[in-house]
């Protein structure tokens, strides 16, 4: 099923130098100004960051300021609990600020000190990966704008705190439905105006070339430490390796180091609350090609070709596309795009945290949730590897309010599980 020997020399094939993973990928916005800065952008990622003075700084980043390498963690209680399968966690929730997307954020920080640039510029929807960027910006001393909706400046109080307090500058935007998508807009306006002193970054492995590459490459330390750390503790490789999607950036740095090895690879979409348009956010499983935000890959549409809705429980998740790659390694058989919807995500959040003590992201959960579901199918006893992408201290309120601290969610869970 999995053609996992094709992939030996595939890091040296994919992307080509346009930024293609076969058909998707590449870059397709049309502001003129925009396209010259993605450019000099790529350039300088190819250049500067092969050198062996920003890998050997980059090294020493995670190291001293990120916290690296994360552990990777047996769960015997959950595992036991369960069956036969053992589940194994890549803690992700342990690096600096408590999720994946630091290491993205210090890597093209540390590109935009090498470029010479003083500002870094991006959109945030829920805040993370502002958060994630204003710590690089105070690290390596630059400015930051954050473009943020209106809507979402209110919804999240606590990361607009964060960013300010970090030092960054939270820019409104008022138009439109105030949220996501307006906010990109108004931060690519942005870059396309002050790009010869700024760098815009992208807080997935998605939108044009290079960023698919760079985040793939800045998150690939997830994947090597996980694969050697795993190797180490057991005397073998997993016999599968789990991750969630949003746009696809902790998954695709924990895959590429596995691509070659006989291991089954598992991407997890959020189902939210079903198959239905604009109740999910499962792009690959539900979605087409086509173009979406300067790239081509696969995207939930509405009819009329607009972007259609995202929506999970998670709202590190609700992005209506992956990332290029993703959609190749899909097409390609290399990588299994399953689903998990809200309710099996929150059974996994209350579990991990009850017999694990480690409160995950919701996001994360999707991925634990996946794990947990082929532990009770009881085939062949098996391993799991499962990347825990971020905790959950984020999602507190909006869990309680919701869910409660989990008793009665559960019990309703356990009961459904024994109907069926
Ligand atoms: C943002 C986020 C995600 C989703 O983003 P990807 O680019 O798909 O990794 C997953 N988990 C957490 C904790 C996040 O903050």
């Amino acid at each position: 099923m999995n053609k996992y020997k094709d992939f030996d020399g595939y890091l040296k094939e994919y992307p080509t130098t346009d930024g293609y993973f076969g058909k998707y990928g590449g870059n397709y916005l049309d502001d003129p100004e925009l396209i010259k800065a993605f450019n000099e952008y790529a350039e300088g990622y190819y250049t500067i960051a092969q050198s062996a003075q920003f890998i050997a700084e980059l090294r020493r980043i995670r190291r001293d300021f990120q916290g690296r390498p994360t552990p990777v963690y047996h769960c015997q209680r959950l595992s036991n609990m369960l069956g036969k399968t053992q589940i194994y966690l890549k803690r992700e929730d342990l690096n600096h600020t408590g999720a994946h997307k630091l290491n993205h954020c210090m890597g093209e920080g540390l590109l935009a000190k090498y470029m010479g640039k003083k500002k870094l510029i991006a959109e945030t929807g829920a805040g993370q990966h502002g958060v994630a960027l204003a710590t690089a910006a105070a690290y390596f001393g630059l400015e930051c704008d954050i473009y943020m909706g209106e809507v979402d400046i209110a919804k999240q109080a606590p990361n607009v705190t964060r960013m300010k307090m970090l030092g960054a500058r939270v820019v409104p935007v008022s138009a439109g439905l105030k949220t996501l998508k307006e906010a990109v807009d108004a931060a690519f306006e942005a870059y396309s105006r002050e790009y010869k002193n700024a760098i815009y970054c992208i807080g997935t492995a998605a939108g044009p070339h290079p960023f698919p590459l760079m985040v793939r490459d800045f998150q690939q330390v997830v994947g090597d430490e996980a694969r050697s750390q795993f190797l180490e503790q057991t005397g073998h490789l997993p016999d599968k390796v789990i991750a969630c999607v949003g746009g696809g950036s902790n998954s695709i740095g924990t895959f590429i180091p596995f691509l070659a090895d006989p291991v089954e690879i598992y991407g997890v979409e959020p189902l939210g609350k079903g198959a239905a348009i604009g109740d999910n956010a499962a792009s690959v499983n539900f979605g087409r090609e086509g173009v979406m935000h300067g790239f081509n890959s696969i995207a939930l549409f509405n009819p009329d070709g607009e972007p259609a809705p995202a929506y999970s429980v998670a709202s590190g998740l609700d992005y209506p596309a992956v990332g290029p790659e993703h959609a190749y390694l899909h097409d390609m058989g290399r990588v299994n795009y399953v689903t998990v919807d809200d309710n099996d995500a929150m059974e996994a959040f209350f579990m991990l945290s009850r017999y694990e003590g480690i409160i995950p992201a919701i996001e994360s959960s999707h991925a634990l949730a996946y794990a947990m579901r082929i532990a009770r199918e009881g085939g062949r006893p098996c391993s799991c590897l499962v990347t825990l992408s971020g905790r959950g201290d984020k999602d507190l309120d909006y869990v309680v309010e919701h869910y409660g601290y989990g008793d009665e969610f559960l019990d309703k869970m356990a009961e459904k599980r024994e109907k069926a």
